[in-house]
């Protein structure tokens, strides 16, 4: 075999190799368990494939590429240590949108490529990286707009009248220059159609508000998968179609279910503008009333059963620590509590679950929402900690609301609910929430550790300092 020969085999092995840690990286990453080594092993897998694309014969640039890489792995680096817990969601957004970015852009360059040549290395491959381009640029331009709604940088809902046609305007467009860059490879159609591809990414984002962002990041991460799988065609390069194709699917899964779980077709997060305005939503009537760490104490200590509800203000708190001590009391008083998840708690999916589990909260105290559901009408306390949207009762009982539709926790069933906030601060999707106006509802304001904290404290005091 020649020396040319042997580089290939080894450049293919290595991506096989490559591949096979992407898959049992993935594997692991199902148990919170085993998910961080399944980080390390899917990372090990993306060097392995990183180091065998410089093998590759007929690259070009390699001072470029090396000097590109270096910037790329210290700016991930120096991020990735700082970035808080709770900003997590939005780096993800970010570096997922990046990713479909590099896909268009393999895209863009291929395609200006055959357009100085006069013609492309066949008819799949030029429409592959066309498609990969804008799938591609819509999953760039659009993450950036979740990121930037996400970090609270913009308006969450912004809308104009006849948006939805508008929209339908640009994608026809994008599709109708994306068949002219194919029929003519013009180097003036590839401008424009790039261009057309990321507006699109920003008119098909900037309406989506209310509680449907996470439907949304997931499905430009599965975009994002299927653009590099596309461009890994166009380059003939198998670790990118594989690695391409594991986010694409798991990305429309993940979408899938993250759907099911709000209740919401794909279809009606991209088109039907949920929470964009339309009819007002209802008053909410009655006052919200405050209570003392004391009582909510004593009230917690006689009961039979409480049901602790975390949401995105314990993570913002970090006081899951603090909870699972108080929880660790409340037991040793024989009292029976357990967790309840709501699959969109916090910013991202699983949030709540990745919190607890760090803070040593066994499994089988936790309930899925399905589960829970049925038993908060036997439950004497429900604390809610730093929840807002995943608990408000209107998504069931107001269709003018922008979350209503969205299942909930049931919290408003319980005997007695505490709701553990700073203040009168809205949720995610900035509106106001009728449980925090029952009649059986009562308001502990604080910071979610300081207020957890005080509670273990006075639990001490009615232990007699134990
Ligand atoms: P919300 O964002 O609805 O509410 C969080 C509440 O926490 C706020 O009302 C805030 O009130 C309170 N809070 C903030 N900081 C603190 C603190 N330090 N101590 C105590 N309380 C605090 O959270 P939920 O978990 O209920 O809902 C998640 C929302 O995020 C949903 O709308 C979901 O669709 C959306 N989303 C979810 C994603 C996911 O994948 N899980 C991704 C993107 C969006 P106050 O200011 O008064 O303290």
């Amino acid at each position: 075999m020649s020396g040319a020969g042997i580089l290939d085999l080894l450049v293919k092995t290595s991506y096989l190799v490559a591949a096979t840690l992407f898959l049992l990286g993935l594997q692991r990453m199902a148990s919170p368990k085993t998910a961080r080594s399944g980080i390390r092993w899917a990372g090990l897998g993306m060097v392995i494939a990183t180091i065998a694309t410089f093998f590759l014969p007929d690259l070009h640039n390699i001072p470029l590429i090396l000097a590109a890489t270096a910037i790329g792995t210290a700016i991930a680096w120096i991020s990735g240590k700082r970035v808080a817990i709770t900003d997590m969601p939005q780096m993800v957004a970010l570096y997922n949108g990046l990713g479909g970015g590099s896909a268009a852009a393999i895209g863009g360059v291929e395609l200006l490529r055959w357009s100085g040549a006069g013609q492309a290395s066949g008819q799949v491959p030029l429409v592959l990286a066309v498609l990969g381009g804008l799938i591609g640029s819509v999953a760039l331009s659009g993450s950036i707009i979740a990121w930037a709604k996400l970090d609270g940088r913009m308006d969450k809902r912004y809308a104009f009248p006849g948006m939805q046609a508008f929209n339908f305007l640009v994608f026809a467009a994008a599709i109708v220059l994306g068949g002219l860059v194919v029929w003519s490879l013009g180097a003036h159609w590839i401008v424009a159609f790039f261009l057309v591809a990321l507006a699109l990414g920003v008119l098909m984002t900037l309406p989506i508000g209310g509680a449907d962002m996470p439907v949304v990041i997931s499905l430009y991460n599965a975009l994002t998968g299927l653009a590099v799988a596309f461009e890994g065609y166009v380059l003939g390069n198998e670790a990118l179609i594989i690695a391409g194709m594991m986010v694409g699917a798991a990305g429309i899964l993940l979408t899938r279910l993250m759907a099911k779980a709000m209740n919401r077709s794909i279809r009606s997060v991209l088109f039907s503008n949920f929470g964009g305005g339309g009819a007002e939503a209802a008053e909410i009537s009655g006052t919200q009333k405050p209570i003392e760490a004391a009582d909510v104490a004593a009230m917690m200590a006689f009961a039979e059963r409480v049901v602790i509800v975390p949401g995105y203000g314990m993570a913002v708190a970090q006081a899951q620590h603090k909870i699972w001590e108080l929880t660790q009391r409340l037991i040793e008083r024989g009292v029976k509590v357990k967790f309840a998840i709501h699959p969109v708690a916090g910013r991202m999916p699983g949030h709540m679950n990745v919190l607890l589990a760090e803070a040593g909260v066994p499994y089988d105290l936790i309930a899925d929402m399905d589960d829970i559901n049925p038993e908060f009408a036997n439950t004497d306390v429900s604390l809610v900690i730093g929840a807002n949207d995943v608990v408000n009762p209107v998504a069931k009982t107001d269709p003018a609301s922008p979350i209503y539709g969205m299942p909930i926790l049931d919290v408003v069933n319980s005997k007695n609910t505490i709701v553990i906030k700073r203040g009168k601060g809205t949720g995610f999707a900035g509106i106001e929430n009728a449980l925090f106006y029952a009649d059986n509802t009562r308001m502990l304001y604080g910071d979610g550790s300081e207020m957890a904290n005080a509670l273990v404290s006075e639990l001490k005091a009615l232990d007699g300092g134990h």
